[in-house]
């Protein structure tokens, strides 16, 4: 399918297709045949490979060590190594480091750059970002945001419980939300604080057990839940302008959840790659499944809304080059996350028990994808906003013929 990528996303993409075919994809078979860890020797030297290869951070500009593209330019490339289990992490484009390197690089100071981003782009450090509350705290609604940060002279004080912050358990620092003006509404007054994990006060409380917990690499940061029990930092750890936390963290999430959907439309095309590959080898009741008119129906199915899942967030991702496109990311997130659900779950059922056994990916696959219709915003979520902005625009000549069947005759 073509999809008016520019020349060089497409060019990128290719050598990006090349690497995983080559280096990673194969690596991850054997390492799910033998039931290995891949260590982190092997992914630092998968580093070295993309840096020859000029594929390593795609998403981050040459200065610091990454490739330079734009937006719209990079997305095909995050689909291709949505294909493999440790496709994002062989170039270090993988989520949370990712949109945490995008907001420093957006906001962050010169000293922040060459303190935090230069190491973590090349990979010498690791980070978190913790937003997420539990129960009484911001979670789907980040108005109800708890935890403080204080002035005290030139330092912030922060206290707060945080749950679910990603990487948490073996990131170097975390980008901290914080409530900084008790006075004001929480999106007129909180902010984004850079704070060390060594810093006395961070307390990492456990990692939370959770489905698709099986990572095939050393490399796990886990889901974190962290105490921020008077913790002090100086206020030059403001990362962007104080108060202005939520227009960073929506700056940040607009792109994160578009390549978010291109990661896992990647995994939607490997797992229907390999379910295809299935249903033609295997045979039931005189045929290859490949031939079951129902199943047929199924993949058939399954290719259009990936088509379109693709076709919607390149859409969105134009837009974004060119404003907030709020709603045009809410529903290429919303469209994607329930696609890519849905075809994964397809794919694992077309294989049978080898769907649920290890030795495919389909299993990981299956857990992980379940995950994206809540994270970055659950459905209903974005559906809220969609929806609200859907009622916006209703017609007057509609509102006023349907009021002729109004009783009263009356218009709302
Ligand atoms: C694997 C994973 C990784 C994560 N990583 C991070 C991270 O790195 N940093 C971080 O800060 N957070 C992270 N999170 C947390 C994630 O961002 C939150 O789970 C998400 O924002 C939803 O918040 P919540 O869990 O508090 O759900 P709640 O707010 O408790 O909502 C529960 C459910 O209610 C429904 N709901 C919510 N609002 C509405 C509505 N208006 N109408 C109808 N239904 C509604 C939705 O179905 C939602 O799933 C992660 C979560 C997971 C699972």
């Amino acid at each position: 399918m073509e999809y008016q990528d520019s020349e060089k996303a497409v060019e990128v993409a290719t050598r990006v297709e090349a690497f995983m075919d080559e280096v990673v994809l194969p690596r991850e078979r054997e390492a799910l045949a033998n039931d290995e860890v891949i260590t982190n020797d092997e992914i630092e030297a998968m580093w070295e490979m993309a840096k020859d290869r000029d594929l390593f951070a795609p998403q981050m500009p040459e200065k610091y060590g990454g490739q330079g593209l734009d937006f719209s330019d990079m997305l095909p490339s995050f689909e291709q190594v949505g294909r493999s289990l440790i496709g994002a992490l062989s170039i270090r484009a993988n989520a949370p480091q990712e949109g945490n390197m995008h907001t420093l690089e957006m906001v962050g100071t010169d000293e922040q750059k060459e303190q935090w981003l230069r190491p973590l782009v090349q990979g010498e450090i690791s980070s978190g970002f913790s937003m997420t509350e539990p129960m009484q705290g911001g979670g789907s609604d980040p108005k109800m945001l708890r935890t403080t940060a204080e002035k005290d002279g030139d330092e912030w004080v922060i206290n707060g419980h945080k749950w679910w912050t990603t990487d948490g358990l073996t990131a170097d620092f975390l980008l901290v939300m914080a409530r900084t003006n008790m006075d004001a509404h929480p999106y007129s007054g909180t902010s984004i604080i850079l704070v060390p994990t060594d810093t006395d006060g961070v307390n990492i409380v456990r990692n939370i057990p959770h489905m698709g917990g099986h990572s095939i690499t050393e490399r796990e940061g886990g889901h974190a839940e962290i105490k921020f029990e008077n913790v002090r930092v100086p206020v030059e750890n403001t990362v962007g302008e104080e108060n202005e936390g939520f227009q960073i963290a929506q700056m940040r999430l607009g792109g994160g959840r578009l390549t978010h959907c291109m990661r896992y439309s990647g995994m939607a095309e490997r797992s229907l790659d390999i379910a295809k590959a299935y249903l033609s080898k295997r045979e039931a009741f005189g045929d290859p499944l490949a031939e079951k008119q129902s199943l047929r129906h199924k993949i058939a199915d399954a290719e259009t809304k990936l088509h379109a899942a693709r076709a919607i967030v390149r859409h969105a991702a134009r837009e974004l080059d060119r404003s907030e496109a709020r709603i045009e990311v809410a529903m290429s997130k919303t469209y994607t996350a329930n696609v890519t659900n849905e075809i994964i779950d397809l794919a694992v059922q077309c294989c049978g028990a080898n769907g649920i056994g290890r030795d495919l990916p389909l299993a990981h696959f299956y857990e992980d994808v379940r995950t994206f219709r809540i994270v970055d915003g659950a459905d209903e979520v974005h559906r809220r906003s969609i929806a609200r902005e859907a009622f916006e625009d209703i017609k007057e000549e509609e509102l006023e013929y349907i009021c002729r069947f109004d009783t009263n005759r009356q218009m709302h």
